[in-house]
């Protein structure tokens, strides 16, 4: 007889349900995206689709309808009736037994959840902590998987130190970006952020910073900084969907400016939700 066990229950391994044996759980095979409204809108929707679309195919998901996740996500979010959501969903491969390759006829699972946004408002006027941590991740951190083992460690890391970030640090010792956010630095009047590359996420938020940094003339260099090359920067900030623009005031004990939120960080967060409001 072929057997499970659910926490404290024993039962046929034939009656545990299908959520049991998604390759999501077993695997982690399975791409994700957050999306936020504001004040009642979805942003950016378009580039979360286009970015969900690319994970899929790199992971070679192909039997999903894009045009049914769009209409999924706009009914849940218009059902939810929060002005101010965090718009969560995944797709795996896939429930089945547990087999690495997984086989063809597997149906894909969706699942998708609509939350209230978190007051962020301390941290954005105050600033954050962020500490370093050893980028641990696989080489295709471009592709948004449900793998995110070393961004927990890097997170829990990270807590445990009084910090909300942990900024990745590659085996060349460059910044690669937060453990769930972009990574900036203005120095001298210039943005600087790591290349697009398949070591970091093409995040969609940082899209819209570059936007935001050439309506006020700052000048823009993708360009990899060393933990040491930041903590001398005059500014720094994360960016992430949840929270667009937060500034960075301490970084591994090392007081960033005066210990305020920069000038040209509060400028770009202005500038940022100008996009927010069209
Ligand atoms: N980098 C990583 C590793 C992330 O997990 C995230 C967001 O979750 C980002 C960057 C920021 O991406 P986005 O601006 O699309 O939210």
């Amino acid at each position: 007889m072929q057997i499970a066990i659910l926490n404290d229950k024993i039962l046929p391994y034939e009656e545990v349900g299908h959520e049991y044996l998604d390759r999501g759980l077993f695997f982690g095979d399975g791409v994700y995206e957050v999306i936020r409204s504001y004040d009642g809108r979805i942003f950016a929707l378009d580039e979360h689709i286009e970015r969900f679309s690319a994970s899929l195919k790199a992971i070679e998901i192909t039997k999903v309808d894009i045009n049914q996740v769009r209409d999924k996500i706009i009914l849940a979010f218009a059902k939810s009736n929060i002005p101010n959501a965090c718009i969560y969903f995944h797709i795996t491969r896939g429930s089945g037994p547990r087999n690495h390759a997984g086989t063809d006829d597997l149906e894909p699972n969706f699942f998708l959840t609509v939350k209230e946004l978190e007051d962020d408002t301390k941290m954005k006027t105050e600033g954050i902590s962020v500490i370093t941590y050893p980028d641990q991740r696989w080489k295709r951190c471009d592709i948004k998987s449900l793998n995110l083992l070393p961004n927990v460690m890097a997170k829990r890391e990270a807590a445990k130190r009084d910090a909300f970030e942990a900024i990745f640090v590659n085996d060349e010792g460059f910044i690669t970006e937060g453990s769930s956010s972009a990574f900036f630095a203005i120095h001298q009047k210039k943005l600087q952020t790591s290349p697009l590359s398949a070591n970091i996420l093409p995040s969609i938020t940082r899209k819209f910073v570059v936007k935001a940094a050439a309506n006020i003339s700052l000048e823009i260099v993708d360009n990899s900084l060393t933990p040491q090359q930041a903590a001398l920067c005059d500014e720094l900030f994360i960016a992430v969907t949840t929270k667009d623009i937060v500034p960075v005031v301490k970084f591994d004990d090392k007081i960033i400016g005066d210990g305020n939120p920069g000038q040209y960080t509060k400028a770009l967060a202005e500038e940022f939700r100008k996009f927010t409001i069209l």
